[in-house]
């Protein structure tokens, strides 16, 4: 097909019915074809050299599964499922299930899956601090077959991701976490709903009895080119035992670790100082939870 202007109008559709024959399609079209799942960011983006759309809906890559070694999740669920998931709404990674509830409307949330939002890779994709402090690992097929990537290596810059050509982000695996671990995700948008994020926050403590930090994690969106985690203000919190005095300090280093900007939605200064807030009441609430 040839193309006379700018607009948006894929002259092909394609629904495979295996991850084989999706692959071969993105290679045959090559940067001229684009993968869908929910289409909510495709039908925004509306990229001018998309000739074919590859839908991955017929996949069978909604699914929710929890065993021993932890939760899977299908790269083409979307956010109504995930956000009623009696499996994600237990334990810790019940604030994946909260940052999907808080994701756009009813009708985003029917259409858009957890693995468009992160290949979409924006600052502000909800699911991805979740995700960051759940060490997600992501499960990628394509022509050479299947591959793992830890999440904190997925993310390269606004809307870049380390997919390469005719690959296919099919499964989000999450680890077991030991007792006492505690999750916490706050998102603020300029209104209460339907808004993309000013920053996202998510946090993850295991506590041990004697009230000492084994392990944290802490991430931000819209903060950074990328979704980040706030590993200096980590290092400070695992091995000790907090006290409001060091949540607060590794509140302000969080908020130091981070590269906002100026936008329409908010100003880098006051990403700064609700960065330092979120987190600072989020590492509260988590700490105050793991004793409750
Ligand atoms: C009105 C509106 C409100 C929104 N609100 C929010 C919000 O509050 N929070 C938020 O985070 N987002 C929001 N979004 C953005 C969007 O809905 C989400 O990012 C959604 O999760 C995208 O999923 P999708 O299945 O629709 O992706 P698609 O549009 O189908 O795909 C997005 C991108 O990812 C690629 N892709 C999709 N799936 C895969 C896969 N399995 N493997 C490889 N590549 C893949 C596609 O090729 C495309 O480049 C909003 C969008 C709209 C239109």
């Amino acid at each position: 097909m040839s193309k006379t202007n700018n607009l948006f109008r894929p002259a092909e559709y394609f629904k495979p019915t295996s991850i084989k024959e999706a692959v071969e399609l993105l290679l045959q079209f090559g940067d001229k074809g684009k993968l869908v799942a929910g289409g909510t960011d495709v039908q925004i983006m509306k990229d001018p050299q998309t000739e074919a759309l590859v839908d991955i809906t017929g996949l069978g890559l909604n699914y929710i599964q929890s065993n021993d070694k932890g939760l899977r999740i299908g790269a083409a669920s979307v956010f109504t499922d995930i956000g009623t998931s009696p499996v994600i709404n237990a334990g810790p990674y019940h604030i994946v299930a909260k940052a999907a509830r808080e994701i756009g409307t009813p009708q985003i949330r029917n259409l858009g899956t957890i693995g468009g939002n992160i290949c979409n890779a924006t600052p502000s994709a909800d699911s991805a601090p979740a995700l960051l402090v759940l060490d997600a690992i992501l499960i990628i097929t394509g022509p050479s077959g299947e591959k793992s990537v830890n999440i904190t290596d997925f993310f390269l810059g606004v809307r870049k991701n380390a997919l390469e050509m005719g690959e296919i982000l099919t499964e989000i695996r999450l680890p077991v976490f030991p007792p006492n671990t505690e999750t916490v995700f706050i998102k603020k948008g300029r209104v209460a709903t339907a808004d993309l994020a000013v920053v996202n926050v998510a946090i993850r403590l295991t506590m041990t009895s004697d009230n000492t930090c084994q392990d944290v994690r802490i991430a931000l969106g819209a903060v950074a080119p990328t979704p980040i985690r706030a590993i200096e203000a980590e290092t400070m919190l695992r091995g000790e035992k907090p006290n409001e005095a060091l949540l607060e300090r590794a509140a302000v280093r969080a908020s130091e670790e981070i590269k906002p900007i100026s936008d329409v939605r908010s100003s880098a200064d006051y990403r700064t100082t609700l960065s330092r807030v979120l987190v600072e009441r989020a590492l509260r609430e988590g700490t105050s939870k793991a004793f409750a």
